[in-house]
């Protein structure tokens, strides 16, 4: 989770065109080209820019990358990050804020706009809406400018000062003596918090900060084939940006509830079908149900337990739109356990004429096994 943005890479804005997507790459590739440029980082900048210009240059890639965020290519996109998912039911408010909203080692110009933090949602759905997708409202709380200062932290019809102590900088050189001289640190400054203000009269709404804590409502659309773990970029819904700096995503990371009769693999779905022996030995056409509906199958004569079935496009939409999954069917003999004195006789009848070997085909079989017990 700690890539760059790859617009922030190409220092170009969301709804940049394709030719100013061309040209950022153009230039930042001549600047950091490895040939050229010596810096130490540069090489990891230069495949930064051709990543980002890879993605951002290709129309599919590119949606793709808008919709869901970055994409791990050996996991398809999400993934992972199994052990937020513990416990919970119903739609959920684990919150983390991660990357983003300034901070780090490098303290920068405190006036200088920064993004806001990204926002991580986790949300819990049903097997049949992660499978055809759904449109939903979430509410999240989210911190948004205050509505009463704009931001500014300071009363209408006042101004933040700059502050006395740091001058503005947001930082103090602080002199300390040690065993090897007198050296200078850098530190916040704590009148301030790093802001580089002074809020005088204080904004009765927000206390100051400038922001408040608000129940947002936000408009989701599931997309259909969404799978356990995956994520669903909101494209700046994340916190507010810092100085008129651009808002910050939210992440929708998905948990998909089980389901009492199938099993999910990707877009493939697997189920058990009992049958009884009867149907097994006589072969019939039994109901199956499908997420798409009842559909009939016909079983052979003679299927034996574990035989596998397929049902083409009964699976799951992949979430990409590259096709459908199928629907696998395992078939299950159910040897019957109450038998009526009528069914019990008819059986004995079946079984004298049968003989002790199931079936010609299984002879080898139980010749080897008497084989086995004799110790030839
Ligand atoms: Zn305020
Ligand atoms: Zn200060």
């Amino acid at each position: 989770m700690s890539k760059r943005d790859y617009y922030e890479v190409l220092g170009v804005s969301k709804s940049a065109s394709k030719d100013e997507i061309k040209k950022a790459y153009r230039k930042l590739s001549k600047k950091y080209h490895p040939d050229i440029n010596k810096e130490a980082d540069a090489a990891d900048k230069f495949k930064e820019i051709k990543e980002s210009y890879e993605v951002l240059s290709d129309d599919q890639k590119r949606a793709q990358y808008d919709r869901f965020g970055h994409v791990d290519p050996n996991q398809g996109f999400g993934g992972g990050g199994g052990g937020d998912f513990s416990g919970f039911g119903g739609f959920e408010d684990i919150f983390n804020t991660f990357f983003g909203g300034g901070g780090g080692g490098r303290r920068r110009d405190p006036n200088a706009p920064r993004a806001g933090a990204d926002l991580q949602y986790t949300m819990t759905v049903g097997f049949e809406e992660a499978a055809f997708g759904k449109e939903t409202d979430i509410e999240i709380p989210k911190e948004e400018e205050c509505d009463t200062c704009h931001g500014s932290g300071a009363k209408p019809g006042t101004k933040p000062e700059t502050c006395s102590h740091c001058k503005g900088a947001g930082q103090l050189n602080v002199e300390q003596d040690t065993p090897f001289g007198r050296i200078v640190n850098r530190r916040v400054c704590h009148h301030c918090n790093g802001t580089g203000k002074f809020i005088k009269v204080k904004c009765g709404t927000c206390g100051g900060v400038g922001k408040v804590q608000k129940r947002r409502k936000i408009h989701v659309k599931i997309p259909a084939g969404i799978d356990d773990g995956q994520q669903l970029r909101v494209s700046g819904q994340g916190e507010p940006g810092i100085n008129g700096g651009p808002s910050g995503d939210l992440y929708i990371v998905f948990h998909v509830r089980s389901h009492e009769f199938f099993e999910r693999d990707g877009e493939d779905i697997y189920c058990e079908m009992p049958i009884t022996f009867a149907q097994a030995a006589l072969g019939d056409e039994i109901e199956v149900p499908t997420l798409h509906g009842k559909v009939k199958l016909k079983v052979p004569a003679g299927t034996q337990t574990g035989t596998k079935f397929r049902l083409r496009g009964k699976g799951i939409q992949n979430v990409r739109g590259y096709g459908v999954g199928d629907q696998h069917i395992l078939v299950k003999v159910v040897t019957p356990s109450k038998l009526t004195e009528k069914q019990k006789d008819l059986l004995r009848e079946f079984a004298d004429i049968s003989g002790q070997v199931p079936d010609e085909q299984h002879e080898s079989f139980f010749n080897k096994v008497k084989r086995a017990f004799k110790g030839e």
